[in-house]
């Protein structure tokens, strides 16, 4: 088992049910060569919600809410995917997004007590909306614990893979240094040289 969508870019990985979040991001098409967009497809799109949440439910030890995902929450969910990234200082989508624009700022959650006392959150809505909710309580657990920020779009604005920045300073700007760091750093030599040439 894994994040398949994380996975096929190879990069750090958020820890426990975080990586929810980061596999949403990284169903974009992105890497060398270019890797498929998991939403492009209702099926495809099913097919990687089902293995996230087989994912989601192994890291958590708790049942995966039920999500049917169907064409107009698909293309919805293309639109939150978008909204997303660039939350985490990723660039603005340049495809035109079809229809309007979910509101991803808010999702409804269900607060219950449970059976040892504690407070928890579970998703609620139907569909693409129920998704979100998870994906929001999945952000806000990761704000509380300081993981949030450690989430980041690669800073290579023609690949956007969204990787988990272990350094110890949270320094990290690339997906990977030498994929994208040394376009990078060889684009900025080449700027210099010829703003030094006569
Ligand atoms: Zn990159």
């Amino acid at each position: 088992m894994a994040w398949t969508a994380t996975a096929r870019y190879d990069v750090g990985v958020a820890p426990g049910s975080f990586a929810l979040v980061q596999d949403l991001l990284n169903t974009l098409s992105a890497g060398k060569p270019r890797k498929d967009d998991l939403l492009a497809e209702l099926d495809s799109a099913r097919s990687w919600l089902d293995l996230a949440l087989a994912e989601w439910s192994q890291a958590v030890d708790r049942d995966a809410p039920e999500i049917d995902l169907d064409e107009p929450g698909r293309e919805q969910l293309l639109a939150v995917r978008d909204q997303l990234h660039v939350l985490i200082g990723g660039a603005q989508p340049t495809a035109e997004l079809d229809g309007s624009v979910p509101v991803f700022d808010s999702a409804d959650a269900r607060l219950f007590v449970d059976a040892d006392g504690l407070v928890r959150v579970e998703p609620s809505g139907t569909g693409w909306q129920r998704l979100v909710s998870l994906i929001l309580i999945e952000t806000l657990d990761a704000q509380r614990a300081n993981q949030w920020r450690r989430l980041k779009a690669c800073r290579n604005s023609r690949c956007g893979v969204t990787f988990f920045d272990r350094s110890k300073n949270n320094s990290g700007a690339w997906h990977d240094v030498r994929v994208c760091g040394n376009v990078a750093n060889v684009r900025a030599h080449r700027a210099r040289v010829r703003a030094e040439a006569p």
